[in-house]
């Protein structure tokens, strides 16, 4: 069954976080550069040159942040130690000003970090200032320090929990179809991109379907489009069983689908495509008309654009429709050679 969602937010830091981190480098490298200056006019050149590590990590957070990259790597291998290091060598010098600093590191953490690096940065920190907490502080503030420091830790993840799980839900209301629970037109092209680049770069023979169900206007007119909209759902859960994790398919709208077939020539893809025909064509829909559909199969050419490909697709799916539907239909090796490619698949 073809993998939904990738969970590429995450990883290319596109969510809510690349702005938190944002705002949160800003307002620190604003609170600390006075602290920082003053520290070294005072001649302080260990905390002085510990918080300018911080002040210079955050910086470099924003900047990768404004390039549109993604900053976690930085913030957890990076700015946390550091953070961690310099908050340690303030418990030498005061207990009391260092706790209060453990508050606003867990919450960046929260504000910067994925859930799951948060939760394990939140850990780290907690076990490594705890201790420094009882070391240095009278045992009736210790107390309090531990419980509002673990209160807080708990807080920040219920929160960005939530969070987190609403953008989840959001995601999947915009980019699913609520019909078919299959990816709506909105993350195609991108897909369409990913797929070109992985044959481009990386070898990988990449096909796609287009796929139009025949004669779906009679089947709405005779039987209504409550059955036929269970007919799509139908069609949809066919399609879904019928595909490979790595594969995406597509509503495109109406009773046009589109698949990708990641790691498939166009052999295989005809196969693919004939497996899919008979199945929806051979499912019981409860109804005494036929279900059948149209397929036009292409793979993609090497250095050909996605708005290309897709377009070969569309018209071998005319073509389809043209000789009689029910049909599978794949690219004519005289329009192969037409475009200049000597290799066939
Ligand atoms: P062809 O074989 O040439 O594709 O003929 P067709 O009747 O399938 O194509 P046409 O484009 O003429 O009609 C498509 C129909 O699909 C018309 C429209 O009412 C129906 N349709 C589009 N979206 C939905 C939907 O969400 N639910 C239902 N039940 N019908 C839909
Ligand atoms: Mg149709
Ligand atoms: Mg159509």
């Amino acid at each position: 069954m073809p993998r939904i969602f990738s969970h590429d937010t995450e990883e290319t830091g596109s969510d809510f976080r690349s702005k938190a981190t944002l705002g949160v480098a800003i307002t620190a490298v604003l609170l600390l550069l006075p602290a920082v200056l003053l520290d070294l006019l005072k001649g302080e050149l260990a905390i002085g040159i510990g918080a300018f590590c911080v002040v210079f990590i955050l910086s470099a957070n924003a900047w990768i942040v404004l390039q549109g990259r993604c900053h976690q790597r930085l913030t957890q291998y990076g700015l946390i130690p550091a953070g961690m290091v310099f908050m340690t060598s303030i418990f030498q010098m005061d207990g009391l000003i260092a706790s209060l600093w453990c508050y606003p590191i867990v919450l960046a953490a929260y504000c910067m970090l994925s859930e799951r690096r948060a939760w394990f940065a939140n850990a780290v920190i907690l076990l490594l200032a705890l201790p420094m907490v009882w070391l240095t502080l009278d045992p009736t503030y210790a107390f309090r320090v531990t419980t509002t420091l673990v209160a807080t830790s708990i807080f920040a993840a219920i929160l960005v929990w939530v969070i987190d799980d609403q953008r989840r839900m959001l995601e999947m209301q915009l980019t699913l179809d609520p019909l078919t629970g299959l990816l709506n037109r909105l993350t195609y092209t991108k897909r369409m991109e990913q797929a070109v680049h992985e044959h481009e770069q990386h070898g990988k023979r990449i096909s796609l379907l287009a796929i139009d169900v025949d004669n779906f206007k009679k089947l709405n007119d005779h039987h209504g489009h409550a059955v036929g909209d269970y007919v799509l759902s139908q069609i949809g859960l066919l399609l879904k069983n019928a595909l490979r994790e790595e594969d995406n398919v597509f509503r495109m709208g109406g009773e046009e689908f589109t698949v990708i077939l990641i790691n498939a020539n166009e052999r295989a893809a005809i196969e693919t495509a004939e497996r899919i025909r008979r199945q929806i064509g051979e499912h019981d829909y409860g109804i005494n008309s036929a279900v059948t559909i149209s397929t036009g199969v292409a793979e993609h050419l090497q250095d050909e654009s996605w708005a290309a490909w897709a377009k070969r697709g569309d018209d071998r799916l005319y073509e389809a429709k043209h000789k009689g539907r029910n049909r599978v239909v794949a690219a004519q090796p005289k329009e192969v050679v037409k475009l200049g490619i000597v290799s066939l698949p």
